[in-house]
């Protein structure tokens, strides 16, 4: 059984179609998702699929590409986490790609979410793009890692160097990746999954974004984390079934999600 660690079903897309992505799930031995929250104006509807289906869970937190939507505090993250299907906070990180100017607002909305980890115990998804130097910098400040109280997290739909896996890793957190890794032109990211242990891995989609190959271009969905996990065996030249396993095993320590 396979386990989509990042997804984002509850956007309309991927909400409006869900019999079929939960059969498509059943169909590819997909057994649960983490419905990863964005903001907190749409944060009921993440939890309302979580609430509704056993094998979904869900996160809370405020993406860093959201610029115009309510600011959380610490205090309002640790409230929503309290309901037992929330196993996470976030997506939090850095994201100087999308975004210019004076960032100085997502550093601060990322150590909110460093201290509502901490306070609640429950790990974070961080997102990091084009800002790896300040988000592990930052992750460091705060405490993150379990090298320091925290209880660190994954990295989520990683596309960084070794040295950023390396850095995460030695905090405590999980490497993710996505179908990216699937792509021909991912050569350094391959290369960086390589040297990732199976023991430190997860596997997500990101859905309804970056589908794997071959759907390449598509919509994605849960159900396609399996592609992930098969491309990442190959590579390893391991079963996929360990791959599988490996993974799962790791969601479940990392989330103390309840199967
Ligand atoms: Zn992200
Ligand atoms: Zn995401």
């Amino acid at each position: 059984m396979f386990i989509d660690s990042h997804c984002h079903i509850d956007f309309p897309e991927l909400a409006a179609r869900m019999p079929e992505i939960l059969a498509k799930m059943a169909e590819n031995k997909v057994s649960h998702a983490l419905c990863v929250s964005v903001d907190l104006p749409d944060f009921p509807r993440v939890l309302a699929l979580a609430e509704l289906y056993p094998h979904i869970f869900a996160s809370v937190g405020v993406h860093p590409d959201y610029e115009d939507t309510p600011e959380p505090s610490v205090e309002q993250l640790v409230e929503l986490a309290r309901h037992p299907k929330i196993v996470a906070i976030g997506e939090t990180g850095l994201d100087y790609y999308r975004l210019e100017g004076d960032l100085e607002w997502q550093r601060e909305r990322f150590r909110t979410h460093i201290r509502a980890s901490r306070e609640t115990r429950k790990p974070l998804i961080i997102h990091t793009r084009s800002a790896s130097e300040d988000t592990i910098r930052i992750m460091r400040e705060e405490g993150a890692g379990t090298d320091q109280g925290g209880v660190a997290g994954v990295m989520h739909c990683f596309t960084e160097s070794l040295e950023v896996a390396r850095a995460s890793m030695e905090q405590g957190f999980y490497i993710s990746f996505s179908g990216i890794v699937t792509f021909k032109s991912a050569r350094e990211l391959q290369a960086v999954a390589l040297e990732v242990p199976l023991e430190r891995m997860l596997i997500e989609t990101d859905s309804p974004y970056l589908a794997p190959v071959p759907y390449r271009g598509k919509t994605n969905e849960p159900g396609y984390v399996a592609h992930v996990a098969e491309f990442i065996a190959k590579l390893k030249g391991v079963p996929v079934e360990q791959v599988a396993e490996q993974t799962s095993a790791n969601f479940f320590e990392l989330f103390k999600a309840a199967a």
